[in-house]
C-alpha cells in the first residue's frame, strides 16, 4: 500500500465493541500466496533455524504416521510415504531454500513457496504420469511445512508494537489471551464470530474487534499503515484521511467519557428501580483483572473459565500447581464467592501439544465435561486443587457443556473420589462444595428439572446454547445472521431452565454474552432471571440497565416477547425498549 492509497472503508461483523485507532499489524492473513516480507541481515540465521525446525517437525509427523499405517499392515501406504521422508532430506527442501534465504534476505515461507512453484512447473512438464504423480508428495509435504512456519510466526503477539491493530486470518483464544491490551488496541480477523472465545478474550480486555472477509482483498503487505476499527458498527478504515481521524478520536472520547460517566453507577446497589436486587457477577479469564473485578462493585465471580490460564502451556499442570493459582485467585476475592469451571478444553480451546481432532466438527466433539470423563486423571487434579482452594473461601464448582444426567452424575462421582484422595493424604480441603451445571445443550436444557435435582445451582451458558440449538458454529462470521439468541427457542429453553431451577429452590444464572448486553437486561429480569455473570469491564453498563428497569415492566416485556415468532422481532422491540429507557446510552448505536 502506497502514501497514495486513499481510505478504504470495509464493512464486517462486529464483535468486540469501542473504536481503536492504531497502525496496522499484519499477524497471518490467509490467500493462496505465501506472505512476503524482508528479513534483517541479523534475523537470517534465525528465519533459516525457523524454517529447519519446521521441515524437522513435519518429518516427525510423517515418521508417526508411517508408524501407524505399518501398525495397521498398510505397507502401500508406509512405502508411499518412504518417498516423502526422501523427499524431505533432498537438497530441494534444506540447501535450496536456505541458500535462497540468504541471498534474497526474504521470509522463509515464500522463498519455499517460491521453490515448491518452480518444481510444480518442472513436474507438469514432464509426460510421465508417474513422475507428474510425484508431485503431489511434494505438494503434501509443502503444505505440512507451510503450516508448520505458520504456526512459528504466530507465536509473536506477545511482543508486537505499542499502538497495534492486529490482523489475522484467524485467533485462538490463547494468542488473544497473550496479548496485551497496552500494545494490542484492535483485532481485525477474517473469520471469527461475536461469541468466539477469542472474541470473549477482547472483550475482557476491552480491545475492538471486527472480523471482515474483505481486509484479505486489501494489499497490506506493510505493518504501520493507520487504520481505525469500529466495534460498534462493525467497520474498518484503512488509511483514514485527517477528517476521518479527527471525527474518530471525538468518538472515541465520548465513548470513553461515557464510560467515566457510568463509572458512578458503581457504588449503587444493584437493584431494580422498584426495588429488586440483581446478582452481578464477573466472568473471569485472566488472573490478573482480579483487581478490576472488586474495583467494578461485583458480588464475584460467576464463572471462572479454569482453561484459560492453561491455554497457552504445553500440558496440563500438575494438581500443586493449580492449588497455588485458585488459592491466590480465592485469596484475593477475600470471600467474595468464586465459582470455578473445570477445564472447558475442546472446540476452539486446545492446549499448545493437544493434538487437533482429525474428524469432523470439534465443538459436536470431545468437549469439556466429555474430555475430563474420558481423561479422569486430569480431572481429578483439577478437582483436588479447587477442593483445597477451598478452604481460603467461598468456592463452588461448575462443570461445562453436560448433556445427559449420567454425565453429572459420574463427576460427581469422582468428586467424591477427589476428596478420598485428599482424606487419604491428610490434606486440608473444603467438603461441603457446591456443585452446579452448566445449561448449554439442549438436551440439558430440556432435562433441567432432573439435573437441577442432583445439583445447587444451575449456570446458562448462551453462547454454547445458542450455537447448539440453532446449529450454527458461533465462531463463523459468515453464520452470524443464524446466530440470534433472540430466537425464540432460546428464549423458551431459558425460560424453561429458570422455571425447573426455581421450582427445585436452587439458583440459575445467565453466563454467556447476553449478560453482558444491556439491550437483553429487561427480558432476562423478566424470564426470572436474578443472578448475571458478565465481563468485568461491563459491569457498570449493566448495573445500569438494572437500575432503570422494575421487574413489573420486565415482566411484561418478558411476556411481550414470548408471544413474538421471529428473532429479527424480538430484538428490534429490545432495542426499541432500551433506547427509550435508557437514553443517555444510546450513542452505543445497538
Ligand atoms: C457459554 O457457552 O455461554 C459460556 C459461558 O461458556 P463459554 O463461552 O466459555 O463456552
Ligand atoms: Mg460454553
Amino acid at each position: 500500500m502506497t502514501d497514495t492509497m486513499r481510505e478504504i472503508v470495509l464493512k464486517g461483523v462486529p464483535i468486540s465493541r469501542g473504536i481503536a485507532i492504531g497502525k496496522a499489524f499484519i499477524f497471518a492473513l490467509s490467500n493462496d500466496d505465501a506472505p512476503e516480507f524482508n528479513i534483517a541481515a541479523d534475523d537470517i540465521d534465525h528465519e533459516i533455524s525457523r524454517y529447519q525446525k519446521a521441515v524437522e517437525n513435519s518429518k516427525k509427523d510423517v515418521l508417526r504416521l508411517q508408524a501407524k499405517l505399518k501398525e495397521e499392515c498398510i505397507e502401500e501406504g508406509a512405502e508411499i510415504l518412504d518417498a516423502q521422508i526422501q523427499i524431505m532430506q533432498d537438497p530441494l527442501l534444506t540447501v535450496s531454500v536456505e541458500t535462497e534465504i540468504r541471498r534474497t534476505r526474504k521470509n522463509a515461507e515464500f522463498v519455499f513457496d517460491s521453490l515448491i512453484k518452480k518444481y510444480q512447473k518442472r513436474f507438469q512438464s514432464i509426460k510421465d504420469a508417474f513422475f507428474r504423480e510425484r508431485f503431489k508428495d511434494i505438494q503434501d509435504i509443502s503444505r505440512r511445512v507451510a503450516a508448520y512456519l505458520k504456526e512459528s510466526i504466530r507465536v509473536s503477539l506477545v511482543d508486537i508494537p505499542p499502538g497495534s491493530v492486529v490482523i489475522a486470518e484467524d485467533l485462538t483464544a490463547s494468542e488473544a489471551a497473550e496479548a496485551n491490551s497496552r500494545d494490542v488496541c484492535g483485532f481485525i480477523t477474517q473469520n471469527g464470530g461475536a461469541t468466539s472465545h477469542a472474541a470473549i478474550v477482547a472483550k475482557a480486555k476491552g480491545i475492538p474487534y471486527v472480523s471482515c472477509q474483505g481486509i484479505a482483498e486489501i494489499e497490506l503487505e506493510e505493518n504501520n499503515i493507520n487504520i481505525i476499527v469500529d466495534g460498534r458498527k462493525g467497520e474498518i478504515i484503512i488509511n483514514p484521511t485527517a477528517e476521518t481521524l479527527s471525527t474518530y478520536e471525538t468518538i472515541r472520547n465520548d465513548v470513553n467519557h461515557h464510560l467515566t460517566k457510568l463509572q458512578k453507577v458503581e457504588s449503587l446497589a444493584s437493584e431494580t428501580y422498584d426495588g429488586y436486587t440483581i446478582k452481578l457477577s464477573a466472568n473471569l479469564e485472566m488472573v490478573n483483572e482480579i483487581d478490576l473485578i472488586r474495583a467494578n462493585g461485583s458480588h464475584g465471580v460467576g464463572l471462572f473459565r479454569s482453561e484459560y490460564i492453561f491455554l497457552a502451556s504445553e500440558e496440563f499442570p500438575p494438581e500443586d500447581i493449580q492449588f497455588e493459582i485458585y488459592k491466590r485467585v480465592v485469596e484475593k476475592l477475600d470471600n467474595l464467592p468464586i465459582v470455578i469451571r473445570t477445564f472447558d478444553v475442546g472446540g476452539d480451546k486446545l492446549l499448545k501439544n493437544q493434538p487437533i481432532p482429525e474428524k469432523g466438527n470439534p465443538f459436536l466433539g470431545c468437549r469439556a465435561l466429555r474430555f475430563l470423563l474420558n481423561e479422569r486423571e486430569i480431572f481429578k487434579s483439577q478437582l483436588k486443587a479447587i477442593l483445597r482452594a477451598g478452604v481460603y473461601g467461598d468456592v463452588s464448582i461448575l462443570f461445562p457443556m453436560v448433556s445427559a444426567l449420567n454425565e453429572l452424575i459420574e463427576a460427581k462421582a469422582l468428586l467424591e473420589e477427589a476428596k478420598e484422595d485428599l482424606r487419604m493424604r491428610s490434606e486440608e480441603f473444603v467438603e461441603n462444595v457446591k456443585v452446579g451445571c452448566m445449561i448449554e445443550v439442549p438436551s440439558a436444557a430440556v432435562i433441567s428439572d432432573l439435573l437441577a435435582s442432583e445439583c445447587d445451582f444451575l449456570s446458562i451458558g448462551t453462547n454454547d446454547l445458542v450455537q447448539y440449538s440453532l446449529a450454527v458454529d458461533r465462531g463463523n462470521h459468515n453464520l452470524q445472521k443464524y446466530y440470534s439468541p433472540t430466537h425464540p427457542s432460546v428464549l423458551r429453553l431459558i425460560k424453561m431452565v429458570v422455571s425447573e431451577a426455581n421450582i427445585h429452590g436452587i439458583p440459575v444464572s445467565v453466563c454467556g454474552e447476553i449478560a453482558s448486553d444491556p439491550r437483553f437486561t429487561p427480558l432476562l429480569l423478566g424470564l426470572g432471571v436474578h443472578e448475571l455473570s458478565l465481563a468485568t469491564r461491563f459491569l457498570p453498563t449493566i448495573k445500569n440497565a438494572v437500575r432503570n428497569t422494575s421487574i413489573v415492566a420486565a415482566t411484561q416485556l418478558a411476556e411481550k416477547v414470548l408471544t413474538l415468532s421471529s428473532a429479527e422481532e424480538i430484538m428490534n422491540l429490545l432495542t426499541e425498549e432500551y433506547q427509550n429507557n435508557v437514553p443517555e446510552d444510546c450513542f452505543y448505536n445497538y
